[in-house]
Formats: structure tokens, sequence, C-alpha cells
């Protein structure tokens, strides 16, 4: 076995206390006792009253875990009844004021004493009746979903800390420090979105949001609170020296409060680059640092050239925040070593909120063994963070069993059979730029797909799944619980299959699709699947509200034992005479929506991933499909936060999807689908994925995306959605003709697919069916004039 190797800078941390602290746990409790309240309060099922005394008591439930989990010091703030940033909005009075209509007997005061109050918060998080609610966008490029806060030029701020120091005051009977941990200015504004139109700046209210916050750090002082964190994520991000000034004027001012805590600045997701000079020289009392493997020797670098920085409180993101994977004891001591030779007072958490990993490995009862040893979850975080702030404070002997079972499981992990399979090695090593090319350019691929497919101008399809009713839903539980014998199963899927097909046909849909009922999630259902994945039992994690889902583990190296829809979709297609469409999700997005792999390149895995799905496509080809669509909507929301990143994201991810689709004849029609609101940052990169057809949602920016692809030279066929999925409403026939004329007048209409927004599994069929036929007569309509 091999020793480890404490860096010698270990010896300057002698007779230094290093604490153990985090900067936020879960949420929604560990049996998602949060949710069930939330949604029973929704239903009118409960009272508020009920819904807050959950809440107390998964707060409860968490505050012992932190304390008995051993941290020095804990964070609080971070639990919220739906998002930390709409709590953020709420803290400073940030609410916009068509909420105040909506909710006119709210008390405005106090989310904790009024019931109005809250209703008027989950208006601003669900809606109401005529209000939408406040837009979601993901956070930072992680798969939780935060409420962006809405900002007038007009907007005034006022201080509502009733939530936070309710909490405080909870925590603070644990007898330990308590760290409020709040969304900074900064970060808060540049994430808010103006309702003043394109020119109007939300930061540029930073003048009028700064005494709000200088009058909660004189309440958290009267508290007794000695340290509060800001964080402002937004500072790994590429910042323009209008922001950073933004950054230097903040932190300048809100240090120059005369009764406060000490201010501390949370970063993570990435490196400050020139942020931290920034912060630092703006008068900051602390600094938290991302240290996992990515970013761990540019944060290093820049902190070492900070002069400042030895007087400040740095705080340590030695582990991984944000994935599944035990951390590396010996590696995160070296690096906890380096940074004690350059500040003075160093202290251990997660590089970020533990609120992105589920609560606890070990209860994980299914898992392979093999891999359950491998995997750490908030609650092993804890310990972890625990273990290195005890051997920073007291040397490496202090922590010499807990290092010897860290290597061992790290050697296991790197010698296991399940991580390195040769021979899916040798095949990824094999790959050439022949795999990533059809074999024909566009022109002739296309001649021969409409010749096969004889579909006719303006074709209409869907994205692929329908409507999951309450039948579909009980089949697939029963079916898993092992109450459904596998024929009654297959027999119960066929039959949806069979009215779907019928419906489409009846509708007069060109190109048809299976419904995907088979399918509970288009992530988990392939990961299922695939050896080198695994899924869990208690693995959830918060989405946005009461959402929670259970990402796969991309835990070894991927291999397809079989063939995954082939039978489904051969099955769909034996049904009619009319195309099918098969239906997988891409390499990119099996990706994103998973925790990946840390002992290997992010594009290694994809390669893997893009391997495994190319003989699926070859396969569905070989059983006579005549169409595929690998569908790649999390193409953009992994894209790097700093642009210099993106070029090589961009490489990598482009030819997973070209090696997954470009094994078939120039006859077999490649579709894919994206659907987010913005393509203007990868137009360059949906050109190169070389797809015949492309799905994109389209109809909310009012087909904006067609004029961005005839600009950008797009040499293919484009499908943009004339339906908005996402709302509960049928378009209308002059609807669908108006953006369907609208696409036509930017690109030909020989190239111009006429499909919805994304996938209906969500709607119902009193909508979906009336929709379709207002589709297809539009389609109708138009093919007459051409
Ligand atoms: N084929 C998937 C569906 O229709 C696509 C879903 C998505 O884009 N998120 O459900
Ligand atoms: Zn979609």
């Amino acid at each position: 076995m091999t020793t480890t190797h404490p860096s010698p800078l270990l010896s300057r941390s002698a007779g230094r206390t290093v604490l153990a602290t985090a900067y936020g746990y879960p949420r929604q409790g560990r049996d998602r006792e949060l949710k069930r309240g939330q949604e029973r309060y929704w239903r009118g099922d409960t009272s508020i009253d009920e819904l807050l005394t959950i809440a107390t008591q998964v707060r409860a439930q968490r505050l012992e875990t932190l304390t008995s989990a051993g941290l020095d010091e804990l964070p609080v703030g971070d639990f919220s009844l739906y998002d930390h940033v709409l709590d953020t909005a709420w803290l400073v009075g940030a609410i916009p004021p068509r909420f105040d209509r909506a909710v006119p007997d709210a008390d405005p005061a106090s989310t904790h004493t009024a019931e109005g109050g809250w209703q008027r918060y989950f208006a601003m998080a669900r809606g109401t009746g005529d209000e939408p609610p406040l837009e979601m966008t993901k956070w930072f490029d992680t798969n939780y979903h935060y409420l962006v806060p809405e900002l007038s030029g007009s907007a005034t701020f006022r201080l509502d800390p009733s939530k936070l120091l309710a909490e405080v005051a909870e925590a603070q009977r644990y007898g330990r420090p308590v760290r409020p941990v709040i969304v900074g200015p900064v970060t808060f504004l540049s994430l808010a979105k103006s309702v003043d139109g394109d020119d109007f700046d939300p930061l540029a209210l930073l003048d009028r949001l700064l005494p709000v916050y200088a009058e909660l750090l004189t309440q958290l002082a009267d508290a007794g609170i000695a340290w509060v964190q800001l964080d402002e994520p937004i500072a790994v991000t590429d910042l323009s020296p209008a922001q950073l000034q933004y950054l230097a004027r903040a932190y300048a001012t809100l240090t120059a409060v005369e009764r406060r805590p000490k201010i501390l600045v949370g970063s993570y997701f990435g490196h400050l680059g020139e942020a931290a000079a920034t912060l630092v020289d703006a008068g900051i009392d602390g600094l938290g640092v991302e240290l996992t493997r990515d970013t761990a020797s540019a944060t290093v670098a820049e902190l070492a050239v900070l002069p400042r920085l030895r007087e400040l409180r740095v705080i340590a993101g030695l582990v991984d925040g944000r994935n599944v994977w035990r951390t590396d004891l010996a590696a995160a001591l070296a690096t906890g070593g380096t940074l004690l030779g350059l500040a003075d007072q160093v202290d251990v958490a997660p590089s970020c909120s533990l609120l992105h990993v589920p609560h606890d490995a070990s209860r994980e009862n299914d898992l392979d063994p093999e891999v359950a040893a491998w995997l750490a979850f908030a609650d092993q975080k804890l310990a972890e963070v625990v273990t290195l702030a005890r051997g920073l404070s007291s040397g490496t002997e202090a922590i010499a069993a807990e290092l010897e079972a860290n290597q061992a499981v790290l050697a296991q992990r790197a010698a296991s059979s399940i991580t390195r399979n040769r021979a899916v090695r040798d095949r990824a090593a094999a790959v050439s730029a022949d795999d990533l090319r059809r074999r024909s350019a566009y022109p002739e691929r296309a001649r021969r797909q409409h010749e096969r497919l004889a579909l006719p101008a303006l074709p209409t399809t869907t994205i692929g799944s329908f409507p999951q009713t309450a039948e579909i839903r009980r089949a697939r539980a029963a079916y898993r619980a092992g109450n459904l014998a596998s024929e009654d199963y297959q027999a119960a899927m066929r039959t949806e299959i069979d009215r779907v097909i019928a419906l489409q046909t009846e509708i007069g849909v060109d190109l048809l699709v299976h419904g995907e009922a088979e399918r509970n999630d288009m992530v988990q259902y392939f990961a299922e699947q695939l050896d080198g994945i695994v899924t869990t039992e208690y693995g959830w994690v918060q989405s946005y509200g009461s959402r929670c889902v259970r990402p796969p583990i991309i835990a070894g190296d991927i291999t397809r034992p079989a063939p995954m829809t082939v039978e489904w979709t051969s099955y769909a297609q034996s049904r009619t005479t009319r195309p099918m469409k098969g239906m997988l999700t891409g390499p990119v997005t099996m990706l994103a929506w998973s925790f990946v792999r840390d002992d290997l390149p992010v594009a290694e895995t994809a390669r893997q991933m893009a391997l495994a799905l190319r003989d699926e496509v070859n396969d569905l080809e070989a059983a006579g499909v005549a169409a595929i669509q690998v569908d790649e909507p999390a193409l953009r929301e992994t894209l790097p936060l700093r642009t210099g990143d993106r070029p090589d994201y961009l490489r990598w991810a482009v030819d997973a999807f070209r090696l997954s689709t470009a094994g078939v004849t120039d006859e077999t029609q490649i579709h894919t689908h994206m659907c987010y609101a913005e393509f203007g940052d990868i137009l360059q990169a949906i050109i190169e994925l070389d797809a015949d057809v492309i799905s994109l949602e389209a109809a909310r920016s009012r087909m904006e995306v067609v004029g961005e692809l005839a600009e950008a030279g797009y040499p293919r066929e484009v499908g943009p959605g004339v339906w908005d999925i996402h709302a509960p409403r049928v378009p209308s026939t002059e609807e669908i003709l108006g953006s369907v004329r609208l696409a036509c007048a930017q690109l030909p209409a020989q190239r111009i697919w006429i499909n919805p927004d994304c996938g209906l599994k969500t709607r119902g069929y009193a909508e979906v069916e009336p929709a379709l036929r207002h589709l297809v007569a539009a389609a109708q309509q138009l093919r007459t004039e051409m």
C-alpha cells in the first residue's frame, strides 16, 4: 500500500486550528418530507402552519446532522421553502409589482408572520391563475434551477430579514458559531432580468441595493454573528471591467459598514481570475475558494500573488460539493497544506453547497458494493471535511487510519474492471476522423432520404413522447415492483404504441413516433440499460422547488450489453406503413444529467457513450428504421462558464454526437432536437453536428432562431417549434400558419418541418389532439399555396 505524501508545508500548520464547515446541505429532508409537505400545501390539503412545522423539522434534522458530523461552524440561511435566489429576492424586498397586485392582501413585511406573505412568495415561484411565475433557469452550470429576479429601473429595495434571523436563532441553539450564507449583491443583480428592456442593466441598481445589505450586516452583528458569507459565484465567470468595478464598489461599501460581522466572500464552480484581487483589495475579511481537481492549480496560482491574503481567512473548498465520489484525501491535504503557506487562517469545506448531491450513500442497498465504496454523498463529504480539518490542524498522524482506508478505496477503484474495460478503451482509442463523417455530403444524403421517405413538403412530426397517462405510469410502476408480468407489461406498452400510432395516422402526421411510453425519463431509461452506469434508490437531488431527480452515476467504462430501443421501435414500425422515427438520448445529454466520473476526462466518457449509442443507431437502421432522432437538449447548458473553455467543450461534444450518428448510410435521416430559448452562442456547433434535420424550441421567441440559422448559413433542414408545449394552451391553425410563414420567409420552405417545441409527455390529450390537428391543417393549407 502506498503511504501518503503530505506537503512539507503542512508543518506550518502546527498549532493552528483548521475548522471544518460547509456552505449548505440538501434541503428536502432525508425522505423528501419537505417535498411532500409543499405539494400537500399547494394542493390545499394542509395549512401553511403544517408546512412550516415540517420545514422546522427538516431544519432541525439538518442542524443535527451538521453538528454531529463535527462541523466547527454551521452554515445557516441556505435552507429554503422553494429556492435560495427567491429567498434573496424576498430578503431584499425585490418583489415585482405584478405579484403585489396578484396577491394583494399579503403582508409584505414578513414571510414569517403572515400567510399572505407565503401566498405571495409561492405566487412568485409558481404563478397564480393569471400571473405567470418568475422565470426559471439553471444555476450556473449545475442542474439546479433558480427563479430569476425581475427588476425594473424604478425598483426599490427593503430589508425583510425575518426568515434569516429566525434561522440564525434556531441554529445558535446548537452551541457552535453560526455563519449565515447569503447570495451576494453582485451575483444577485447579475442573475436578475431587466423588465425595462435590454438597455437596462440591473447592476445599475447596486447603489440602491447596498444599503439593504448594510442594514442586514448590522442586524446580524446584533444577533451575535461573527462571520457572514456573501456568495459571489458570478465572480468565476468572465467579468467585464464594469462588473469588476461593481464588485469592488460593493465590497468597499459593505466592508465600510461600522457595525458588522466579518465578511467572507464565497466562490465556487470555478476559479476567481481577476476577481480575486478585486475582492481582496476591496477589504473583505475572508474568501471561500474552489480547490477541487479542475480548478485547484488555477486557484492556488491566483491566491499566491495576493499580498493581503495572509491577513485573510480562506475557506478551502477541498471536497467536490457537486459530484458523488470519495475525495483523494492525501491530494486534498497537500493542497490544503499549500494554502496554509499562503494564509494565516485556513478552514475546510466542500467546494459548494451540498445541495447538489444526495444525502447519504450508506443508505443505498442495491448498489454493487464495489461501486458503493467509491461514493460520497453529503454525509460522507461532511465526514471528509472534518477529517481533512483534523489532518491539517494536527498533522497526518492524527488521521492515519482514515488516510489508509481512503488510499485503499482509491487503489481498488483505479484497479477495478468496472473503471478499466480494455475492450472499451481500445475501441475508443481507435476512433478515427472517418468515424465522425457521414458517407456523403448533405445534398446527396438529402436526395436519397427524400426518395426513401417520400414525405410531402413541410412534413409534420413530433419530438418523441406522447402524454404519459396515469395508466402508463401505473403499468410501469407495477412492472418495476414485480407486480406485473413481463408479457403483460409488454402487452400494455404495445397497446399504447398502437393507440399513439392510430392517433397520429388519423390526424395525418407524416413522420411518426412510438410515444416513449416505456421511458420513465429520457436519461435514466438508457442509463439503466448501459453497463458502467448505476442508478440509486435514495439519491434524490433538488432540481427546482419540490421537484427532485435521481441522476444516474457513471461509475465505469460504458458498454451496451444489448440493444435498448430496437424492439419497441421495430414493433411500432411493423404497425404502420408510414415511416417511424427512432428516438435516442444523445451522449452529451446523457452526461449532463448524470454524475460523471472524476477519474476520466469527461470527453473520454462522452466518446464511450457515443460508441454505445452508435451501436444502437446502427441497429435501428439495420431493423429498417429510416429516421433516427438523437436528442441533445443539454448541449448548451453544459457550456463552460468561462468562454475560454468553450471551444474545447464544443469540439468534444460535437464529435461525440457525430460519432453516435455518422455510422449510418446516406438513406437514413438523422434528426436531433434541442430546446432552450437562446442558441446564439452554439449556432456554429449546431451546424457542425451535421444532423440532417434539427427540431428546435422557437415558439416563445417567435421563430427567432430561424433567422439566426439563416444568417449563419445553416445548410440543412429545420423544424422550428410552432407550439409552445410548456404552456397549457392550444395554438390555433392561424397562429401556426403565421409561425411557419415566418420561418419560410427566412429559409427555403423545402427545408422547413412543422413540429411542436418539445416532447408531449407533460401535456394531456385534451390539448395534444386539437393542437396536432391544427398543426397538420396548417401544413396542408400551406402545401396548397406552394
Ligand atoms: N424525445 C424527448 C421527448 O419527446 C425529448 C425531450 C426533451 O427534449 N427534453 O420527450
Ligand atoms: Zn425538448
